[in-house]
């Protein structure tokens, strides 16, 4: 290994901060972002470091990166490209002017069907690349596990590899030219040397220079350059002298492409990339081969590949069971096992006629009875049980990721590659590695390819550093000894520069050196990756660097679930609080954002919202989590209930999608509450939250004199008004007060007879009782004994939302306990409590378990449930008896509250639907509507309320036909979807029940035709 600079890389500027953001605001359109917040939302990536950056750049155009590099050259300050920073290795980070093309410079920009080729900018991420291309029958198959988030120009800059890398090569195998900016300002088009043999001047200079140490290094090349596929680490110099298994030219001609591809932004910025794609292929099999043990699997992957599989990936007996502790994959995984393998291979065939996948799947299991395994292979030709069966190897790795404590799955040796003939007796010594260290890895991953990812797990503030480097170095002898690469699919950054001269030799490093000063002789771009490197264990570079501390805190949930340790050895967690976080386990809690970047994918799923519509790193989870640990340790010089972190927050809907959806399980509607409160403590509430918070207890009078109150939504100077005293948005109707509110009813049972209760929150009861009246028709109609649940006093229960939201947390606290008492005795003696409005209902099941209630929340949680989960519930066991009649619409189209889907919630109300006769049920793909409770009504976020409901909400209701019923259980939901159609054609949207009871009545409607007049 090379003497790795001992200096840490911490970088100061010749000029002052605002000089320089000066400078480049009076230079570039986009967005020049120097406070400390959005430099700290900067500072790291899905790696263990922390760099704090000069500043930020969004440029808005090519243009924007010209100036840049023009005032960045002239100031003599770095420059690092980003996309989404979803690089495990330290490759973002850095004391330098980060330039994010992710946001503006995204565009498809042309497709040629003859070549078969794409050209993009930089920003545009894989998974939308792919959604373009799918029209055409062709997709970019460098098929990348981060798909949904990462960018083409980062996916370059890493020489990413994806799954099915066997079939299709690494990206350098797939670029064909790029478009790139040199530090100082020169432009070229990098692709087959031939083409750019004829420049002058500079450029001529470059690839001239660039040739001769090609020639020069040739033998070198031939002996130090690892000959396997999978190999990422330093610069792409055997362009000059093939050494891949699969070329990276179809002729071995050399293509300068390809040495900026994998070249960490050190070299060149990329401003356009022209890719190969390939054809869709028609059809896929999948066969997954039951091993007795993980060493055995590894020992037939190398028989595998001989069948020319499209990917071979592993899962181990770790992953498996973690897949079978969640009732949702247990199906699907025990669907794919014969008896107790301790590893599975997934093995898949791709062929344009079913034909050719079948018959080397036949193949497969002729092999495995050769290898002394016969009846090992699970044969799955279906599309769906394919899709399903991948989602589960990605969640294993999810929980994974999600461990409590301080100890976590460190990437660092996570993607050696060894040649197949090697993988067993890797696999076996490595892990007898991680024993004598006191840890334990979970194997997974591309067999393939011999790229295994493996993450033992290290206590980063403690003596994480120390193992990781002893754990490297043998790692490394493993890798030498196999004839290996050291980074297989992640790359160099701060975790593996040091080895690049160790895994290569001092000639080649020195030729990466000459290499980077032919192109940027200032040294300017991403300084310290792949030449000049730090040391991988310099503390001082690690987000939770040696002085790293958080302040204490009293916070007023309960976060003691995350303030444990673990055992690295066995994953045992120790009792809840015990951790030792000054934060209680909020400091914890925050500190599990690992930076993986997935809140950024804007597929399915609900998360984020608010990122869906800004784009802003500040907007997303990740950058909110990094702003609360920013603060919490003292890092934004503010305190914790200060304008830099409710800022950050301020978009936040707190709509739950990445507590389900975020691999680590962050839960920012939670953490919002937290910080809610303790703003509130440090600076009270606005006159608009108070009104809000106090609803519950104010509604009973606004319903004595509901013209009163609802005069706001005629006169439009009285919104105007309420707008400039308030902040209520004029553009606005509010909810309408209602003077038939819920009143006692003939159809409910005594509480102490009933076995449903139904919880009648405030929404419902003021502004829609005819929700609830349904509610009461559908149970009594199924036979079920209901009452309604009410308070002592004349004031309706209430959940306590509105005051959550606020951060009043005392008196939510209050109210929930009301509500718990009342329905105490039903929940005793087993009765099932049963609400309508998702976020009212279903905090019983969350911020009800945090608040401190005690066993009888605990209990209540056990027995709450949205009238759909109930329904459905009863249904699947057999029980539900409704007379349901076929509607005169055929077809309901369902928007699933965000709550509705964090604690899944959806399927249930369409398999209630589904009850009713013909009725076909959509669901629309949407992330939040917008109105999230009281966000929408909100002056200040109206337009990005709408404007999350004009991603795939409103386009949808207003495609559907006339007749389809537009079915919405949140209240806000509904409310959202009559605003935002009443110019285009007004659609009401009605809960589930309020369906149910209309296939009821259509019922009797039709007995009471049948019995004639
Ligand atoms: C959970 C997880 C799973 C992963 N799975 C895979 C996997 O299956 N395969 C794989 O290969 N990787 C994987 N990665 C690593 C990472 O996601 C990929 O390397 C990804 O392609 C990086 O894309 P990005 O947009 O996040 O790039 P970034 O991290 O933002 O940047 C990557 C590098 O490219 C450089 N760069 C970015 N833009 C430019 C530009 N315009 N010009 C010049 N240089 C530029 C950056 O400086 C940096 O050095 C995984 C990461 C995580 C956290
Ligand atoms: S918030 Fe979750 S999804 Fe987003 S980067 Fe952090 S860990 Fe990943
Ligand atoms: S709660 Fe919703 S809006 Fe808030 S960070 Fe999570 S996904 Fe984004």
């Amino acid at each position: 290994m090379n003497a790795p600079l001992t200096q840490p890389l911490h970088f100061h500027p010749p000029h002052d901060d605002a000089g320089i953001a000066r400078r480049l605001r009076g230079a570039v359109e986009g967005e020049v972002l120097f406070d400390r917040g959005s430099r700290g939302r900067y500072s790291t990536d899905a790696s263990i470091y922390q760099v704090l950056p000069v500043g930020v750049l969004v440029p808005r155009s090519d243009a924007d990166v010209r100036a840049a590099f023009d005032v960045c050259r002239e100031l003599a300050i770095p420059l690092l490209p980003r996309g989404a920073g979803s690089s495990q290795c330290g490759q973002t980070v850095g004391a330098a002017l980060v330039v994010d093309h992710s946001k503006h410079l995204n565009r498809v920009l042309g497709y040629d069907a003859a070549a078969q080729t794409v050209q993009v900018e930089p920003g545009v991420v894989l998974d939308a690349l792919n959604a373009w291309l799918r029209p055409h029958g062709v997709w970019f198959p460098v098929d990348v596990s981060t798909s949904a988030q990462c960018t083409i120009g980062g996916m370059a800059g890493n020489n990413s590899c994806g799954s099915r890398s066997i079939a299709y090569g690494n990206m350098v195998h797939n670029v064909e030219a790029i478009e790139a900016l040199l530090a100082d300002g020169t432009a070229a088009r990098f692709g087959p040397e031939s083409e750019m043999a004829g420049g002058s001047g500079r450029l001529r200079a470059l690839v001239d220079g660039l040739r001769a140490i090609g020639e020069r290094e040739r033998q070198e090349i031939g002996a130090c350059v690892p000959p396997v596929l999978r190999r990422v680490g330093g610069y792409n110099i055997d362009v000059f002298n093939p050494q891949s298994v699969r070329p990276y030219t179809a002729d071995g001609s050399v293509n300068l492409a390809h040495l900026l591809v994998g070249s960490e932004g050190t070299l060149a910025w990329t401003r356009e990339l022209t890719l190969k794609v390939a054809p869709i292929p028609a059809h896929r099999t999948l066969g997954v081969v039951n091993f007795p043990t993980l060493h055995r699997a590894m020992e037939c992957a190398r028989h595998i590949v001989e069948l020319s599989p499209s990917a071979v990936e592993l899962v181990d007996r770790t992953m498996i069971d973690l897949a079978r502790g969640n009732p949702a994959f247990r199906p699907v995984i025990d669907g794919a096992l014969t008896g107790e393998p301790d590893a599975i291979l997934l093995v898949e065939f791709v062929g344009e006629t079913a034909d050719g996948p079948r018959k080397r799947l036949d193949d497969l299991v002729a092999l495995m009875g050769d290898l002394g395994l016969p009846g090992s292979v699970v044969r799955m030709p279906a599309a769906g049980a394919q899709k399903a069966l991948w989602e589960v190897r990605k969640a294993g790795l999810n929980i994974m990721m999600s461990m409590k404590g301080d100890g976590k799955p460190v990437s660092f040796i996570e993607d050696c590659a060894v040649p197949l003939e090697h993988l067993a007796e890797y696999v076996d010594r490595l892990t007898e590695v991680f024993r004598r260290h006191g840890t334990r890895g979970t194997w997974y991953a591309h067999a393939s390819v011999g790229t295994l990812h493996v993450r033992p797990i290290l206590d980063m503030r403690r003596d994480g550093a120390i193992k990781m480097r002893a754990i490297a170095e043998e790692a490394s002898a493993m890798v030498r000894q196999n004839k290996g690469a050291f980074s297989g699919e992640h790359g160099d950054g701060l975790v593996r520069s040091e080895w690049v001269a160790w895994q290569f030799g001092p000639q080649l490093a020195q030729a990466f050196a000459q290499i980077k000063s032919l192109f940027d002789p200032a040294g300017l771009m991403n300084p310290g990756k792949i030449v000049e490197p730090t040391r991988m264990d310099d503390r001082t570079l690690f987000r939770f660097a040696p002085g790293y501390r958080v302040a204490p805190m009293t916070p007023a949930l309960d976060w003691s679930a995350w303030n444990v340790h673990n055992d690295p050895a066995t994953e045992t967690l120790t009792a809840p609080g015990t951790g030792e976080d000054p934060a209680r386990g909020f400091g914890k809690a925050v500190e599990m954002c690992n930076n993986n970047g997935h809140c950024r994918k804007f597929d399915a799923g609900t998360m984020c919202p608010s990122y869906r519509v800004t784009r802003d790193e500040i907007h997303l989870t990740r950058g909110r989590a990094n702003t609360l640990r920013l603060a919490l340790s003292g890092q934004l010089g503010v305190d914790f209930a200060s304008e830099p972190v409710r800022e950050a927050l301020d978009l936040c809907v707190s709509c739950k999608g990445c507590r389900r959806e975020c691999p680590t399980g962050i839960d920012m509607a939670k953490m919002k509450i937290e910080f809610a409160h303790q703003w509130h403590k440090a600076h009270g509430s606005t006159r608009k939250e108070a009104l809000i918070a106090t609803l519950p207890r104010w509604a009973p009078w606004a319903a004595r004199a509901p013209w009163l109150f609802n005069v706001r939504n005629r006169w439009p100077w009285l919104a105007r008004l309420s707008e400039r005293t308030l902040g209520f948005s004029a553009r606005r109707k509010l909810p309408a007060w209602r003077r038939d509110t819920l009143r006692r009813s003939a159809s409910e049972a005594p509480m102490a007879e009933a076995n449903v209760v139904l919880f009648v929150d405030t929404f419902t009861h003021y502004f829609e009782p005819e929700n609830a009246h349904a509610a009461l028709a559908v149970l009594n109609a199924a036979g079920y004994r209901v009452a309604v649940a009410r308070g002592g006093d004349s004031r309706p229960l209430c959940c306590g939302r509105t005051f959550l939201t606020a951060g009043r947390v005392d008196e939510a606290r209050a109210e929930a306990r009301r509500l718990i008492a009342a329905v105490a005795p039903a929940v005793e003696r087993g009765a099932t409590i049963v609400g309508l409005e998702p976020s009212c209902l279903l905090s019983m099941r969350d911020e009800f378990l945090v608040m401190g209630l005690g066993e009888s929340a605990q209990k209540l949680s056990g027995r709450a449930l949205l009238i759909e989960e109930f329904l459905a519930r009863e249904h699947a066991a057999g029980r539900l008896r409704l007379p349901l009649r076929k509607l005169p619409q055929s077809r309901a189209l369902l928007h699933g509250h965000c709550h509705q889907k964090a604690f899944d919630a959806v399927a249930p109300a369409v398999a209630v639907l589904e009850l009713i006769p013909e009725l076909a049920v959509d669901v629309v793909e949407t992330s939040c509507c917008g109105m999230a409770g009281s966000f929408g009504y909100d002056a200040e976020h109206y337009d990005v309320s709408v404007a999350m409901a004009e991603l795939s909400l409103l386009p949808a209701v207003r495609k559907a036909d006339a007749d389809t019923i537009i079915v919405a259980d949140g209240t806000s939901c509904r409310h959202q979807i009559a605003d935002g159609t009443q110019v285009t054609g007004a659609r009401e949207a009605v809960h589930v029940v309020r369906v149910l009871q209309r296939a009821l009545d259509q019922g009797s409607a039709q007995n009471a035709t049948a019995a004639g007049p």
